[in-house]
């Protein structure tokens, strides 16, 4: 308690319409020879916080943040929090120490805090130092993950059982199972649990999300209640956090027209850790960090520069070694898994893969060309209608065309500040209409008008998204 003497300012500054009362704070960048740490967690408080109480909380986060001078996103509702927090080794360790206090203050003896116990904190060390966040942000949002569904209709306590790693991996290996992968496309494109299928094991299922709000859809539909009817079902994401509500849904769906449903405790992340050979993993594991992506034989993730041609000479791997490359170049279909230069589909808004010849060509910008830059799904599904000609639906779950030509349109799209953002912006400008939830909308991808603070920060929109 003696060290925090001197006062630290938290400035709290809009994000705009989607989130007018985050916090954002710049950190200070680790030294070239300081080690990164990044801490993953997420934990759902039950009961349910009340608002003051999480208000509270973010609060405290926020100057607890500055105190530790951590870096990262963290995801603050009354259900509770979903963080990804960077700094040095014991800067994260002191961060996570510090929340177990919060709440602790007051209660009668052996009550524990909301964040005391029973949280999975999970450390991933050693990693260079540009994998840190260069600023931290604190987001209060509504739902820890954006699918539009209440506690009350898909109760938690109503979700998969939860499985460690090498449980798991041996449920992977049995008959009449599937896997369902709870992430988006553009995550599953570039790697995805299918080697156990090669030994006669659980079937793969991509149920072909854009975002998280996809999963209600594709549940209600008949084909998938067919191809899930009486089967064992595992479910899992990059860090778990997605699978709490999915499978609580699924079940609600679902009941006894399908047999016991798990969901692989820590994800993808910790059942990597702990199969350093991979397992039944194929590929890399996409990650809301700077680590973009990382596979079995580099945790330490692939973000940042491609690599030159004579680099990798240099260190010429054996085929052994050489990891599998799962994605292809959205233009030219090479094997490509990287997702650089921040390219997104035409028609839909997610993020593609394109390879370092075709960025240099610029397809996005020829006109023409533009239909070449589309995501997997958009492709597969025929979608034509670009995404700046969509309007969202639904406070942002669906999206409609807003002419009448005969081209097909994505089902839902994903809303971002950057990139083709001029267009859209007087587009918007013409005909802005009011979010009914004023200020108080949370929603990630809604753009409605909140008369009251402007967007300020361009394509930052792309950063909150926090899966631990
Ligand atoms: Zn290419
Ligand atoms: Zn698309
Ligand atoms: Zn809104």
């Amino acid at each position: 308690m003696s060290s925090s003497s001197s006062s630290t300012t938290t400035c709290s500054k809009s994000l705009g319409k989607w989130f007018p009362t985050a916090t954002v704070r710049k950190t200070i960048a680790l030294n070239p020879s300081e080690t990164c740490s990044l801490l993953l967690f997420y934990h759902y408080v039950r009961p349910s916080m009340s608002q003051a109480r999480a208000d509270h909380l973010k609060t405290f986060l926020d100057k607890m943040t500055a105190e530790t001078k951590v870096g990262g996103r963290l995801r603050c509702a009354q259900e509770g929090l979903n963080c990804t927090i960077s700094g040095t080794y014991s800067q994260v360790r002191d961060f996570s120490d510090r929340l177990k206090t919060w709440g602790t203050s007051s209660l009668p003896d052996g009550v524990k805090g909301p964040f005391e116990e029973g949280v999975d904190f999970k450390y991933v060390d050693s990693l260079p130092p540009s994998r840190a966040f260069k600023d931290v942000k604190v987001l209060p949002v509504t739902e820890l993950v954006f699918y539009g569904v209440s506690e009350s209709s898909a109760p938690l306590s109503n979700g998969g059982v939860h499985l460690q790693p090498k449980e798991y991996h041996e449920k992977m290996e049995e008959d009449n199972t599937v896997i369902i992968d709870v992430r988006n496309t553009y995550e599953a494109d570039i790697g995805k649990f299918n080697g156990q299928e090669k030994v006669g094991g659980a079937e793969y299922i991509d149920p072909k999300m854009r975002k998280s709000t996809d999963f209600k859809s594709w549940l209600s539909k008949e084909e998938t209640k067919e191809q899930i009817k009486g089967k064992q079902i595992l479910m899992y994401c990059t860090g778990g956090v997605r699978c709490e509500r999915a499978s609580a849904l699924l079940k609600n769906e679902m009941g006894d027209n399908v047999k016991d449903v798990y969901q692989l405790q820590g994800g993808i992340e910790k059942y990597i850790q702990e199969f350093p050979d991979g397992g039944h993993w194929r590929g890399k594991n996409f990650v809301f960090d700077k680590r973009e992506a990382f596979g079995v034989k580099s945790m330490e993730g692939v973000g940042g520069v491609v690599e030159g041609k004579k680099k990798k000479k240099k260190k010429k791997k054996t085929d052994e070694e050489e990891e599998e490359i799962l994605g292809n170049c959205c233009v030219c279909a090479q094997k490509w898994d990287r997702y650089i230069g921040k390219k997104k589909c035409y028609t839909c808004g997610v993020p593609v893969l394109m390879c370092d010849k075709c960025l240099t060509l610029k397809p996005d910008k020829t006109p023409g060309r533009k239909l070449e830059v589309r995501c997997t799904l958009c492709k597969e599904e025929g979608v034509e209608v670009p995404a700046a000609d969509l309007e969202l639906t639904a406070n942002g779950i669906g999206a409609v065309k807003k002419d009448s030509s005969q081209n097909a349109a994505a089902p839902s799209v994903l809303k971002w500040g950057g990139g083709q953002a001029k267009e859209k912006k007087e587009k918007r400008k013409m005909k802005r209409k009011m979010c009914k939830f004023g200020a108080e909308c949370t929603r990630t991808d809604c753009w409605f008008s909140h008369d009251t603070c402007k967007v300020t920060t361009g394509n930052s929109q792309k950063k909150f998204n926090v899966d631990s």
